[in-house]
């Protein structure tokens, strides 16, 4: 796909590192007041003021977190920058600066990269990020893609893993599972597709699983909304391997325990009907299946009262004490210990 997409070609050797800097960091305004200085020097000045930093990386590395015969460059960027903007929306801050760093095969023309940075520029100008700076080398092979991202929150507002209490309410925003499904739907037609060109997939169905896994959006908006109704959760992280192994992180963490009601576990319609036709266990890919990038977080029991309602969050359960364990509540109502089948990085 990569190949056929690009019709015009011009090979990185042709305009060099610095013309290729040049190129790619067009377009990309400095907006935030903090951003004192982005790119072109050998660092990035920033400014907080009194509001302190959060700072946040990760690593893609294609083949392994990506697969271009079904990722678009575009979306890739655009999934690049969501990924990171949620673990600064996680700590309950305000993303506002970026630093994207790639390594490039050769195989890769200036047209495929400008098309990443087309997604990257785009997740720019809606989440209002700056991007002040990166790094450009070259790779054996495939690509590689590291951001940074900086945010920044007064010191009382910042929510860490740590803090949930006994008694209090586990919420989760928007619905889980989809971005998995949307991967299984796109792996089969990808294998379709290897065995047969020609056969034009009909993905109009699975539109909104497929959406979910290729352009996920980080919950800035949650963060909003929770400073807006005067809710400060009490423990808070992003879900990007599964809510299981996330809500047993908050548990391990904040040393309590849990029980999360299965019924509760919010899932979308085409989510489930993707489920019946996989034959899996929609709860079990909600609990195990990862890149939701929904806000899993605790409150307390006396804000229930202002989250009540709201379409964007589900109330999925109850923090209790560390020796009654982390169980799943069934439809049946019976208890079973919740497992970290989360992905794994190194299964
Ligand atoms: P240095 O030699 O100090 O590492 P570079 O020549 O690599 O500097 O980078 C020049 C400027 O361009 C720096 O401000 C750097 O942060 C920025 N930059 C380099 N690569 C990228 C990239 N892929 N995306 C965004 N900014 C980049
Ligand atoms: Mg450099």
């Amino acid at each position: 796909m990569l190949e056929d997409k690009n019709i015009h070609k011009t090979s990185l050797e042709q305009i060099g590192e610095f013309g290729l800097i040049d190129i790619l960091t067009q377009g990309f305004p400095l907006r935030n007041p903090s951003s004192l200085k982005g790119i072109g020097d050998d660092g990035a000045v920033i400014d907080f003021a009194h509001e302190k930093a959060v700072i946040s990386t990760d690593l893609l590395i294609e083949g392994v977190h990506f697969n271009l015969s079904y990722m678009p460059l575009k979306h890739l960027g655009y999934k690049a920058v969501m990924v990171n903007l949620s673990d600064i929306y996680a700590m309950n801050a305000i993303a506002t600066q970026i630093t994207v760093s790639i390594a490039v095969s050769n195989r890769f023309p200036l047209e495929a990269l400008e098309e990443l940075y087309e997604g990257i520029r785009l997740a720019c100008d809606i989440y209002k990020v700056d991007l002040v700076g990166g790094d450009t080398t070259s790779s054996l092979r495939g690509l590689i893609i590291s951001v940074t991202s900086i945010g920044k929150a007064p010191l009382e507002k910042i929510v860490y893993r740590n803090g949930a209490k006994e008694n209090d309410l586990i919420v989760v925003s928007g619905d889980l599972g989809s971005a998995y499904m949307g991967l299984q739907v796109l792996e089969r037609e990808n294998e379709v597709f290897k065995v047969n060109p020609n056969l034009q997939p009909d993905l109009e169905p699975y539109q909104y699983l497929i959406e979910r896994q290729l352009k996920p959006e980080a919950r800035k908006d949650i963060v909003l909304l929770l400073e807006k109704l005067g809710v400060k959760p009490t423990s808070m992280m992003d879900i990007s391997d599964g809510l299981s192994s996330e809500l047993l992180h908050i548990c391990k963490q904040s040393q309590v325990g849990c029980r999360l009601m299965e019924e509760k576990i919010p899932l979308d319609p085409v989510l489930i009907n993707a489920c019946e036709e996989f034959n899996l266990s929609s709860t079990m890919v909600a609990l195990s299946g990862g890149e939701d990038y929904e806000l899993l977080f605790t409150i307390s029991q006396a804000d229930y009262d202002k989250i009540k309602g709201n379409p964007n969050l589900s109330v999925i359960g109850y923090i209790t004490d560390a020796s009654q364990g982390c169980n799943l509540i069934t439809r049946a109502n019976e208890a079973i210990p919740l497992e970290a089948r989360g992905w794994n990085a190194f299964r």
